[in-house]
């Protein structure tokens, strides 16, 4: 973590998990054992049918909430699809886009991210866009290769001034929803190489500023030394984000002084 230049942002996901009458005792919960979160930012990205819930419980807890997807038109005949007016409208403030589990069953492609990208800033939402390698990338020794390409394609034609609403995501896919966790150095260095890319193509007051999470498997155990990488900023967080200890837990870990 750098706070100094950058917002520490700690996001759950809780795919599609948590009913929407889970979510008020869920935010009940969490806000009795939180502490003040001084430094850094606190989200749950929920399922559509949860988020009005999700936007009243919160609110006084200072969690923002999130979407896990949205569609890219602005609106029209797409049956079935929620539209990022449609969550602004809501008070919802970020959205996931391009998690791994969207790109692998619902055929989300790097241009399809970054059209979704343009919808997001667009309408005001701050996108968390998730990139990461698969094991056979990794072992190939292709992952900055491809993490670059897949951060360049997501922010194609993002202007200088909306790109610092963007939030990145390094989740490599090998490690959600599996326990197996990057070591801190893997991550870093992941991260650091996606602040290089932004910073050839913005420049390094940007690149400074912008906030890159580590995502796969993070957990109480694991959090506070994968965000003591200062190109670490925050995580996003799966299933430790069901529990309201364990979520807790990251959340103290990275409001550490
Ligand atoms: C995720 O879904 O973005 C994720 C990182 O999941 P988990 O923490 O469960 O690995």
């Amino acid at each position: 973590m750098n706070r100094k230049y950058r917002k520490t942002i700690i996001a759950g996901n809780w795919k599609m998990n948590m009913k929407p009458s889970d979510v008020k005792p869920f935010a009940d919960e969490l806000k009795n054992i939180v502490s003040r979160a001084k430094w850094c930012e606190t989200v749950i990205c929920a399922p559509f049918v949860d988020l009005p819930a999700a936007v009243k419980a919160f609110k006084d807890c200072r969690v923002s909430v999130g979407a896990e997807n949205l569609n890219e038109n602005p609106k029209g005949a797409y049956t079935g699809e929620i539209a990022a007016d449609m969550l602004v409208d809501l008070g919802v403030k970020y959205v996931i886009i391009g998690h791994s589990e969207r790109r692998q069953y619902y055929g989300e492609t790097d241009i399809s991210v970054n059209k979704k990208v343009h919808a997001a800033l667009e309408a005001g939402l701050q996108p968390i866009v998730c990139v990461g390698e698969s094991l056979e990338q990794r072992e190939l020794g292709i992952t900055i290769e491809l993490i670059t390409l897949q951060v360049k394609t997501a922010l194609a034609n993002v202007s200088a001034d909306k790109v610092r609403k963007v939030v990145i995501a390094y989740e490599p896919i090998w490690a959600i929803g599996t326990g197996k966790t990057a070591t801190a150095e893997q991550a870093g260095e992941v991260c650091c190489a996606i602040r290089a890319v932004i910073r050839n193509l913005y420049g390094a007051r940007i690149a400074r500023a912008i906030t890159i999470q580590y995502g796969g498997s993070m957990n109480e155990k694991n959090a506070a030394e994968l965000l003591a990488q200062p190109d670490i900023d925050g995580g996003l967080i799966g299933g430790a984000s069901l529990v309201p200890e364990k979520f807790a837990a990251i959340i103290n870990a990275a409001n550490q002084e």
